[in-house]
């Protein structure tokens, strides 16, 4: 038995034999054209033509978060800029095949060197070059296998072409070589509640057949599992399902105290799949997601219809919207325009709506315009606050506006280590805890090489968790977590005993944190949370709470709930 390493998706566990992703094409020979550049330039034409079709059809078939992505890839198939390079290269007296291949190519080498979410799209590209030439060979395009019976797929980085139509039926879990937790892959399978570990460099040499366990809750895949592992783990999996099955109460430890639920959500679109699945009410609505592909300032009516879409799912529910968090992976044209050589330490999220303080005011307006025709409780929050002054700046500034709840985001560690004098002028924080282990750690959270420190498990970045949460507790202000950190079962948790009143994660993560919360006691959350501030590191803290969790149960909740 051995355990290879990655980045867990969501927190469900299967096993099951691999199946390997077919490798791609062989790269086409430099050789010049026997058909003349004319021929070429048609063929090249239809051919992507046809994979774009092709894309937006899957789109078209797949719905949703899938259908956005494939309709994207169809658009960069047929991009003119990438159409002048392949042509260019066939005016040279070169074939389609190598054309297309080098072009493609060199835009993404472009790609990579932009980094960040530019740089996690390069996958797209191969992912379309290699469409484009299978096409033009005659070949059909890499795909997922079929091996006739439920498997574990196993890839370098899916393409979102094919994460989009995986069937579900067949594929038991995704295991990736490549790819980060904010790839395309990684959000497509969180969407489709797939068990997913990606990022595992050594899955490469798993074979055919093998059997393993992906356990995506400790980002794991065991290979050759012993008899007893197996069923463990099918334990687990049946746990999950059954819990899944049950009717979405609030969320509640269990002694009954209550811990709010609440969704993180990018588009009002997806309000029905969150309350569905029992979200209390959305604890961050990321705005800027609504506005990254324009290049003008959206409109003050245009954000009023899009809040009261929101507003409007969630009646007499608190619904926490965050201001435009614009900046560094999240860039927005009308918003960020100064060239920065650190764009995550630069002019970003309240800093950026500071100097375009029109832009903010109008956000107010419309937000309270939203509010005034709906039921919802709406909370406004700013993103990337710092200091004492920004959050009174903020606050002031949404009184102003007639907004009743306004607070700020910790996500900086001097916002968290002064919450206290923060918190006097602000009425919540909600901590991203994506961003505060980020800067804790110095580990910039796009970038695959520091993904190893980039841990919200790590006692650095609990004890600032906790500073917030004694400050909250202190003040009597609510503390909620808004970063992935809440979407992991034991690490929800060990935030509660950390003093969080409220969690806020992607909807497909609700049905394992409300499980996790109803088998611990609020002095059972305390308690796991002193034994991961003890740890030295991530890893740590993380096996610590495993052990002492697992001790736990279940006599201790039968005894105590
Ligand atoms: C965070 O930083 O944890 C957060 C919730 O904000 P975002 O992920 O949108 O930066
Ligand atoms: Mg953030």
């Amino acid at each position: 038995m051995s355990i290879l390493r990655g980045v867990g998706i969501g927190a469900g566990v299967a096993q099951g034999p691999v199946a390997r992703m077919a490798e791609a094409l062989p790269a086409p020979e430099n050789v010049p054209s026997a058909l003349g550049a004319e021929a070429e330039r048609a063929r090249v034409r239809e051919a992507i033509a046809d994979v774009s079709a092709e894309l937006t059809a899957r789109g078209a078939s797949a719905g949703g978060a899938a259908q956005e992505v494939l309709e994207a890839q169809a658009m960069i198939a047929e991009d003119p800029t990438l159409l002048d390079e392949v042509d260019a290269r066939i005016d040279d007296g070169r074939t389609s095949e190598w054309a297309v291949h080098d072009a493609f190519a060199g835009f993404r080498a472009t790609l990579e060197a932009v980094g960040g979410y530019l740089g996690e799209r390069a996958a797209d590209l191969d992912d379309i070059a290699q469409r484009v030439l299978a096409r033009l060979r005659g070949v059909p395009a890499p795909g997922v296998p079929d091996p006739g019976h439920p498997f574990v797929l196993v890839a370098r980085d899916l393409a979102p072409a094919d994460t989009a139509l995986l069937d579900l039926t067949q594929v038991l879990a995704l295991v990736t070589t490549d790819g980060g937790p904010t790839s395309h892959t990684a959000i497509l399978a969180r969407e489709k509640g797939m068990v997913a570990v990606v990022g595992t460099a050594e899955a490469r040499d798993l074979e055919n057949g093998a059997t393993v366990i992906v356990d995506a809750a400790a980002g794991t895949v065991t290979t050759d599992p012993a008899a007893d592992e197996l069923t463990r783990a099918a334990q687990r999996a049946a746990a999950r399902q059954s819990a899944d099955a049950l009717p979405a109460s609030p969320g509640a430890f269990a002694d009954g105290t209550p811990i709010a639920l609440l969704a993180n959500l990018g588009k009002p679109s997806d309000a029905a799949d969150a309350v569905a699945r029992g979200a209390e009410g959305v604890g961050l609505f990321r705005t800027e997601f609504l506005f990254l592909s324009s290049a003008q300032a959206p409109t003050v009516s245009q954000q009023r219809e899009a809040y009261r879409e929101l507003l409007a799912a969630f009646p007499r529910k608190k619904v926490v919207v965050r201001m435009l968090d614009a900046g560094a992976d999240k860039p927005l044209a009308f918003l960020n325009d100064a060239h920065e050589e650190n764009p995550a330490l630069g002019l970003r999220g309240l800093r950026a709506l500071r100097a375009s303080e029109d832009i903010l005011r109008e956000q107010l307006t419309a937000l309270a315009e939203a509010d005034a025709e709906t039921e919802a409780e709406l909370w406004v929050m700013a993103p990337m606050v710092a200091t004492v002054e920004e959050t009174r700046y903020f606050t002031t500034l949404a009184r102003e506006y007639g907004l009743k709840t306004a607070g700020v985001m910790v996500e900086i560690p001097a916002s968290a280590l002064l919450a206290d004098r923060v918190l006097a002028h602000a009425d919540f924080a909600s901590i991203g805890t994506n961003d505060l282990t980020q800067y804790t750690m110095a580990a910039d959270r796009m970038l695959g090489s520091v993904a190893g420190f980039q841990d919200p498990w790590h006692p650095a970045v609990l004890r600032l968790v906790r500073e917030v949460g004694d400050a909250g507790a202190r003040l009597g202000k609510p503390v909620g977590i808004c970063g992935e950190a809440a979407a992991d079962p034991l690490l929800a948790v060990v935030l509660t005993g950390l003093g969080a009143t409220s969690l806020s994660m992607a909807p497909s993560a609700l049905s394992d944190v409300r499980l996790a919360l109803s088998e611990r006691t609020p002095d059972e959350a305390r308690r796991l949370a002193e034994i991961a501030l003890a740890a030295d590191d991530a890893a740590g803290a993380r096996l610590a709470v495993a052990e002492a969790a697992a001790a736990l149960s279940p006599h201790q909740k039968e005894t105590t709930s």
